[in-house]
């Protein structure tokens, strides 16, 4: 299923993140970068250890505390299809009363802001947050749309494709209704 957005074609995908050759996929990462279980395991296991050495170095330059929640930083995509991944850290679920929606969509907004920022027009995202963090993919979907369709408005020419890769058909048919309902005006 796709919907166009101010010209930026937003595309669902059933599938594995890893197997996508765009200028970027993006990581639900943890805070170390260090790798991890889930989507994270499955791109360090593909992508190699260029991976890792590049998030080493991110860790000793720029966060040695680690990467906080909601911010987003780029690196190489090794040996993967996909030129560059793009790391992230999604809110742990602790109820809905911790910010939890407003950080992720400061995960997608500033995973977004840093494909712009490198020139990396097709990006991929996974559905963050919704695994072994434990955010409910009904409310993260709509999120993830409309976080992804505000910034594509915001810079119609940065952008030629956004695709959301769900790795479960139930989890598609989530993004499918939330993509349908999506309105030309959410943020
Ligand atoms: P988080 O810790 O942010 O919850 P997870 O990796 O546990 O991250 O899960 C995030 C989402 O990614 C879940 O919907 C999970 O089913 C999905 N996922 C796991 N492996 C892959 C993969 N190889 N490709 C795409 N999605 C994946």
């Amino acid at each position: 299923m796709t919907r166009e957005i101010s010209g930026v074609t937003l595309r669902l995908v059933q599938g594995d993140i890893t197997n996508e050759a765009v200028d970027a996929i993006v990581n639900a990462a943890n805070s170390g970068l260090m790798g991890g279980g889930g989507v994270d395991g499955a791109i360090h296991r593909r992508g190699g250890p260029a991976i890792l050495e590049a998030c080493k170095i991110i860790r000793r330059d720029q966060y040695p505390n680690g990467l906080p929640t909601g911010q987003a930083v780029v690196t190489t995509g090794g040996a993967l299809p996909a030129r560059h991944v793009i790391h992230t850290v999604g809110p742990v679920w602790h109820g809905g009363d911790r910010n939890e929606h407003g950080l992720l969509a400061d995960a997608y907004r500033n995973s977004m802001e840093q494909a712009r920022q490198h020139g990396l027009r097709t990006v991929a995202f996974p559905a963050i947050s919704t695994g072994i963090f434990g955010f409910p993919i009904d409310q993260a979907a709509p999120i993830a749309l409309g976080t992804v369709a505000e910034a594509a408005r915001r810079h119609p020419e940065t952008f030629d494709e956004v695709r959301f890769i769900l790795f479960s058909p139930d989890d598609y048919e989530v993004y499918r209704q939330a993509l349908g309902v999506l309105r030309e005006t959410d943020a």
